[in-house]
Order: structure tokens, then C-alpha cells, then sequence
């Protein structure tokens, strides 16, 4: 598929400066950004600028959290299921077509099963104790409370993802869990530096939200937490358990807040006043206020991407796109840039150039 370079970063650095919340005042704000004029170059798909914001956020772990989250949302499999077509687009699965549509594939289509991380498991964990945080009375939402979950949350994630035990059953002294768990620990404190959860009363936490626009795409995805203010402005946020990109790539970190934006305002026809990404890992708050044209142009920009996703899954033609992502890759010993060889393609296939589906053949090589 062919990509243009988007134009400079919407995203402006200010370090220091206090957010305009328009839900809960006395935040600390890093980055402020605010709507800008539409570049006509911006409007393609952008694999090179998502991706070497993948790369920087990925070292910080920040990926592989969110990926833990929403792959354990949508079912990526222990064990290989059948392969099916896709049918929606989710910000993370958006994400890894731009950063290698192999990738994609293996993920969507093939459902190659996955090893659990360390980190992104962490991320799981921490974003748990948050949403978990908020049963309580507002007033016993401290930090020692919310570390005093994190046992009982641990405990539920192996019960409902027994896989994740793997990640220590080298660990008979349990030295390395305790230091695991540890760090989840400073994550959740830190989150208390950055925002105040006895002045919050989020409106909905682990959102799970579908849209489907007129195209017929449908996204989907989940939103860590939605305020609504008094005034029925929308701030939709998001937990990052790795450290805040650097200004010149907080574009790709956006990305995955202005689809939520999209599908806010496709499912309420309503323009959410601000998206907020709260990272734990560094103690950064990223936010950027959208405007309209902001979310008609990522919603052009995933139509465009839908369609690339449409014509690869018809032929069969998955290219992989080797970049420093790949050394967190599971696949590669199913891609040809290792050595490898892909699975044989599980769907029909359209000769390029015509109409007839044949079986399915073996992957791009
Ligand atoms: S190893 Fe790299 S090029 Fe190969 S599928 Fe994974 S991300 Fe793509």
C-alpha cells in the first residue's frame, strides 16, 4: 500500500503548563495541544509516522500494556482458532496494519497465538486497580487503598487468563514477582500525582464502545474512563503504563484517542472536549482538545486504511514491514523477513485482476 509522510506534528510541547479541564480543575498538564488546520497530506494513512511513534512508545512499554488490554478484549487466542474475515477495525489492530500489515494478518486472520509479557500483563494489572479504585466513596480513594487491590486483582487476572502464570513459573522463590509486583505498586502510586480520584466521578470506566459509520465500517474499541462535566463536556481518558513520547511523536499516541473521539461523536453526536493520556511510566498527562476536523479526518484516514485491509485480506497479499517494532514481534518465525514462511492463507483469494476467489495460498514471500 502507498503512504505519504503527514505533515509536522500537530501535537506542541509545554512543558509545565496547568490543564483547562473541563471536568476537574488542579491537574497537572505536560503537553497541551489544541485543534489545528487540516494538512491535505495528514489525510493519507500513516504508516511511517504511527510506527516510529510505535517505536518510541514500545521501549516505554506503552504498547505493550495497551496491546495486553485490548487483546484480552478482543480474544487474541492461546489456542488457534478458525480464521475469519475482519469485520471491524479496533485502534490497536488500526495500529499494527500501519505498522506491518503481516502483522495484521497473523493477529487478525491467522490468530497466531501470543506470548504474554511482563510488561503488558503490569498494564493490566494497573488498569484494573484504577477502574477497580472507583467503587469506593470518593474520599477512600488513596493510594494505600488502591495498592491493597492490586493482590486481589493479580489473583482474578490468572483466574480469568491462566496464561499469564507462565510469565513466573521460573520464579520458585517468587523474587522476581515480588519485584513485579512492586512496580506495578509505583505505577499506581504515581497515578496519584498526576490526578486526584477523590475529585472524579467517572461516567462509565472500561467503555466498551462500537460505532458504525456510514461507510459501513465498524469500530470498536474500550475507553479506560469518559468524565462528563457538569456542563456535559466529554474528557475521555486513557492509562499509559510506559513513558509519554516525545513531542514529535505524540501524534501516533494520539491516534488511539482521537478513533475513540470519532466513535464518541458518531455513537452521541457529540465532539468530546478533551482527550487525556495519563502516563504512569513517566508521570506525564498528554492532552489535546479535538475539533471537528480533526475527527473527520482520522475517520478518512481509517476508511482509507479499511480499504488497503479490504484488498489485502481479498488477495492475500500481506507485506510484511520490517522496523525496530519487530524485536517485539511473536511471528517471527512465520516471517519471511526472519526466514520464515506464514502459515498457509486460511481465506479465499482474488487473483489480482480478477474476479474469482480461489483457496486460500501460502503467505507473501
Ligand atoms: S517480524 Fe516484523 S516484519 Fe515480520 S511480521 Fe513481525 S512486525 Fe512484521
Amino acid at each position: 500500500m502507498e503512504t505519504s509522510a503527514e505533515s509536522a506534528a500537530e501535537a506542541q510541547g509545554s512543558g509545565g503548563a496547568r490543564a483547562d479541564s473541563p471536568v476537574a480543575a488542579g491537574e497537572p498538564t505536560v503537553v497541551v495541544t489544541t485543534g489545528t488546520t487540516a494538512s491535505p497530506a495528514a489525510e493519507a494513512v500513516d504508516a511511517d509516522a504511527v510506527a516510529t511513534a510505535a517505536v518510541a512508545t514500545a521501549s516505554a512499554e506503552a504498547v505493550t500494556a495497551d496491546e495486553e488490554t485490548v487483546a484480552a478484549a478482543e480474544s487474541v487466542p492461546v489456542t488457534r482458532p478458525v480464521a475469519i474475515a475482519p469485520a471491524s477495525l479496533s485502534p490497536s489492530r488500526a495500529s499494527d496494519f500501519m505498522q506491518c500489515p503481516l502483522l495484521y494478518r497473523f493477529r487478525v486472520i491467522d490468530r497466531l497465538p501470543e506470548k504474554p509479557s511482563e510488561a503488558a500483563t503490569r498494564g493490566t494489572l494497573v488498569h484494573a486497580v484504577l477502574e477497580r479504585l472507583f467503587d469506593a466513596p470518593a474520599a477512600e480513594r488513596t493510594a494505600p487503598r488502591a495498592k491493597s487491590l492490586i493482590p486481589g486483582q493479580w489473583d482474578r487476572l490468572r483466574e480469568n487468563r491462566p496464561e499469564v502464570v507462565e510469565l513466573f513459573e521460573d520464579d520458585p522463590e517468587g523474587e522476581r514477582l515480588a519485584r513485579w509486583l512492586g512496580e506495578a505498586e509505583q505505577l499506581v502510586e504515581r497515578w496519584f500525582t498526576l490526578e486526584d480520584p477523590t475529585r472524579l466521578e467517572p461516567a462509565e470506566r472500561e467503555l466498551w464502545v462500537e460505532a458504525e459509520l456510514e461507510s459501513g465500517l465498524t469500530l470498536r474499541g474500550i475507553i479506560d474512563r469518559v468524565d462528563v462535566a457538569p456542563t456535559g463536556e466529554v474528557r475521555i481518558v486513557d492509562y499509559k503504563t510506559g513513558k509519554a513520547p516525545r513531542p514529535e511523536y505524540a501524534e501516533g499516541a494520539l491516534f488511539q484517542m482521537k478513533f475513540y473521539a470519532l466513535v464518541v461523536w458518531r455513537l452521541k453526536n457529540v465532539i468530546p472536549r478533551r482527550l487525556q493520556l495519563v502516563y504512569l511510566g513517566s508521570g506525564d498527562v498528554l492532552t489535546y482538545d479535538p475539533v471537528l476536523a480533526d475527527l473527520e479526518r482520522v475517520e478518512r484516514k481509517l476508511l482509507a486504511l479499511w480499504e488497503a485491509i479490504r484488498q489485502a485480506t481479498e488477495t492475500g497479499d500481506w507485506r510484511p514491514r520490517p522496523t525496530k517494532l519487530c524485536g517485539w514481534c511473536d511471528h517471527q518465525a512465520h516471517c519471511p523477513e526472519f526466514g520464515g514462511t506464514p502459515p498457509p492463507y486460511p481465506l479465499p483469494v482474488r487473483a489480482v485482476g480478477s474476479g474469482d476467489l480461489t483457496q486460500g495460498r501460502m503467505g507473501p514471500d
